[in-house]
């Protein structure tokens, strides 16, 4: 039986200073989940807090489409994706994808830090 939920994290890159920051700032929270992401995105939450982060593919070498996968397969119970909403991205067909299945399996996905933070539980 799953013991922890599991959150998958993803942010483009004008984004990832924002997530680093919010995992950071929740970091005790985030200790009781399991954790994964895309591959620059899990490296760069894992070094800042120390947790583990699962580490995928990167979003743009497939690394949104492993991720989407695992939702299908009912291993993920959230997601916390900050997108870029002022640039496009070279996988956008993967990110839209993503936030397709997502509905798809009514996962939590969280796409900025304020909805981040109510799925989570944060208090910050
Ligand atoms: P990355 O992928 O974490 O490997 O940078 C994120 C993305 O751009 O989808």
């Amino acid at each position: 039986m799953k013991t922890k939920k599991r959150i998958a994290l993803i942010a483009h890159d004008n984004k990832k200073s924002d997530i680093v920051s919010w995992a950071c700032d929740n970091s005790a929270i985030l200790s009781r989940y399991e954790l994964c992401g895309t591959g620059t995105t899990a490296k760069l939450i894992s070094d800042s807090t120390g947790l583990n982060v699962e580490r995928f593919l990167s979003g743009p070498l497939g690394g949104d489409q492993q991720i989407g996968a695992k939702i299908a397969e009912g291993a993920i119970d959230m997601v916390v994706f900050f997108w870029d909403p002022l640039q496009a991205q070279p996988h956008d067909p993967d990110v839209k994808a993503l936030l397709r299945i997502a509905v798809v399996y009514d996962i939590p996905i969280a796409t900025n830090k304020a909805t981040a933070n109510l799925i989570v539980g944060s208090r910050a």
